[in-house]
């Protein structure tokens, strides 16, 4: 049940970022669902409210979900690690070691048809040593599941040129959408 998951980790005590969060982030969307979208770590906004991107990088990813009429309402949204890095920095090694049985966890609930990858980190998880820039948009099956690496929404706003490549790339996720597993 996500609500058990969910209180699980809101006692997570596993790292250290137990220490300085605000609120843990388990994710938001609906168990099953056949398109979930996996992130980095929460930031300010996100630890202030416990919900996954929900501040600029957020409203990117709204808009590329209406590029192909999807919503927040019916896609899986969470991160590698489920509190805040100190400062935004990134992920480390063992958080995201200690934290990784709940995104196990997530994926078997969620049972998606596709996985969206948004940045390096989670990219690494089904794409060990490869590079965002040469690998973005190219979906590869593990198992039952699409796996599409993305670039992370927040280089899209730094880096206004990405908008289209991420619009692009989200493209491709209505027909992985259709294929059948
Ligand atoms: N960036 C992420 O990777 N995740 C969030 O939840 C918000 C911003």
């Amino acid at each position: 049940m996500a609500t058990e998951l969910y209180a699980e980790i809101a006692d997570c005590p596993r790292c250290t970022l137990a220490r300085t969060r605000t609120h843990t982030v388990p994710g938001s969307g609906p168990m099953p669902c056949d398109l979930m979208f996996i992130g980095e770590g929460p930031g300010e906004r996100e630890d202030a409210l416990g919900l996954p991107f929900v501040g600029r990088s957020g409203q990117f990813l709204d808009e590329l979900l209406a590029t192909i009429e999807r919503s927040r309402r019916d896609v899986y949204v969470t991160n590698v690690v489920k509190c805040r890095p100190p400062g935004n920095r990134d992920p480390k090694p063992a958080e995201m070691a200690a934290c990784d049985e709940y995104l196990r966890r997530q994926i078997e609930m969620v049972r998606p048809r596709v996985i969206a990858t948004l940045g390096r980190f989670s990219m690494a998880r089904w794409f060990p040593g490869a590079r965002i820039t040469q690998i973005h948009g190219q979906p590869e099956r593990h198992d039952d599941t699409w796996v599409i690496p993305m670039f992370h929404p927040a280089a899209a706003l730094r880096t206004g040129s990405l908008r289209e490549v991420m619009k692009a790339d989200f493209a491709r996720i209505p027909d992985l959408l259709r294929d059948p597993a």
